[in-house]
């Protein structure tokens, strides 16, 4: 029997990509690959890429640089660009880097494996078609591994919001929604091999619309669909656009036991000026008034943002709205950054913020999310949460998992194994992780 072949995939960005890149490691399963964790090793290396940074782009052509060596060494090494920046650049990335042979958008993954047949006969091959048929499908018929207790499904792709900074709608195409029964066949199988904890995907997973078997379906409806799936204990859903944030979704997190009690709700800034100009289409105010209402049903919820500090044309006035808003929200974590152009959208054209103005924004918005992060962790301390273990700690005997917000939490002498969830007691909380207990 021949030795398997060696794939290397190096994963950027988000959630998302994360989810794609187990799909394509299980679809080159199929032509004999397992994988590596290092290059050097590889037969075939896969840069699954992220557009969503400064610069992206250059940064993939700087890292397929250091491939030369490898490639001179192995001439037989495949090396395939794989998502956002894929799409964006397509062609260009062969003619930029010719030791690239295969680019592959984020919805032709299904296809790799005929992709990979034709590089390794020599051929380059490209595509970043938006194809009609449902690649999850075509991607479900792989061989499966056993899995770890938790896992992504993504159940919706594409947007339709284009907020005027992001590259989503335009690499990852128009809101598209995977329907009810494929979804929870998917569910079911992870169920099977090991799964406990499924966090759903989508770049706007709240505007999910499924078909189901009356109709379309809410992603609350889908919800409770996957609250009867035997053995799944968790469910999670990321990442969530305020007006999509319907009444049944709501009634869902105050309702259903399996819904874990943490909402990631970005707002990106709080002036209305920049949120109009961002074309976010909700005002301060209107997410205000929605945090209110989601922590009436469901009151220990830990919501979670995402924040763009020196957008085009904020002023200090605008900036300090946002930090109004931070205070009145209290996050129990965020993601903030300073905006990048991103070539293509329509701020990019616009009068950009000092960079240096800019960075002492950041920074100053980081110093007041990190202290609403810790103060949120802090008050953990002394209350009962459900665990979820994961993996074996540092030290011997401890174990490591997550709680229903979402924390790491290490307990020491600890009979718990992988995949089990069980009652803990919070006894303090440290830089990044809580530490805890067995209850009973
Ligand atoms: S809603 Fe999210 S994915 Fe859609 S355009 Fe806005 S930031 Fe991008």
């Amino acid at each position: 029997m021949s030795a398997p072949k060696k794939l290397y995939i190096k994963t950027y960005g988000c959630q998302m990509n994360v989810y794609d890149s187990e799909r394509m490691a299980e679809s080159l399963g199929g032509q004999g690959y397992v994988e590596t964790q290092s290059p050097d090793d590889a037969d075939m290396i896969l840069l699954n890429t992220c557009h969503i940074r400064e610069k992206a782009a250059e940064k993939v052509y700087s890292e397929l640089g250091r491939f030369k060596g490898l490639k001179a060494q192995k001439p037989d090494l495949k090396i395939g660009v794989a998502g956002c920046v894929a799409q964006a650049e397509g062609e260009e990335i062969m003619r930029r880097q010719p030791l690239v042979d295969l680019v592959v958008g984020p919805q032709s993954y299904h296809r790799l494996p005929e992709m990979e047949a034709k590089a390794g006969a020599g051929a380059k091959v490209l595509d970043t078609d938006f194809p009609e048929e449902d690649k999850f499908e075509k991607l479900a018929r792989r061989p499966k591994a056993k899995r770890g207790p938790t896992a992504f499904l993504t159940v919706q792709e594409g947007c339709d919001k284009f907020c005027a900074f992001c590259v989503v709608p335009y690499t990852r195409g128009a809101e598209v929604s995977r329907p009810v029964d494929r979804v929870l066949r998917e569910a079911e199988d992870l169920v099977e091999r090991g799964v406990r904890e499924i966090t759903l995907l989508g770049q706007n997973v709240n505007a999910y619309h499924g078909a189901g078997p009356d109709g379309d379906m809410t992603l609350a409806q889908l919800i409770w669909e996957l609250d009867k799936v035997e053995g799944l204990e968790r469910i999670r859903f990321t990442t969530s656009h305020p007006n999509d944030m319907m009444d049944d979704l709501i009634e869902a997190h105050a309702t259903c036991k399996k819904l874990m009690p943490y909402l990631h709700l970005p707002v990106q800034a709080g002036s209305d000026k920049i949120l109009k100009r961002m074309n976010r289409s909700h005002t301060a105010d209107s997410y205000l008034r929605l945090i209110e209402r989601i922590r009436a049903a469901r009151p220990d919820i830990l919501i979670s943002g995402d924040f763009i500090v020196g957008f085009p044309e904020e002023t200090e006035e605008d900036f300090q709205a946002t930090l109004d808003l931070v205070e009145e929200v209290t996050y129990g974590t965020a993601y903030s950054f300073k905006y990048s152009t991103r070539p293509g959208t329509p701020a990019a054209e616009r009068a950009q913020v000092d960079p240096a103005e800019a960075d002492d924004r950041l920074r100053r918005l980081q110093a007041l999310l990190t202290r609403q992060q810790r103060q949120v962790q802090d008050s953990m301390v002394g209350r009962e949460v459900g665990v979820l273990f994961e993996k074996a700690g540092r030290l011997p005997g401890q174990m490591v998992g997550k709680s229903d917000y979402l924390h790491a939490v290490h307990v020491a002498d600890c009979d718990a194994q992988p995949g089990e969830l069980r009652r803990v007691r919070i006894v303090s909380s440290g830089t990044n992780s809580l530490a805890g207990e067995l209850i009973g």
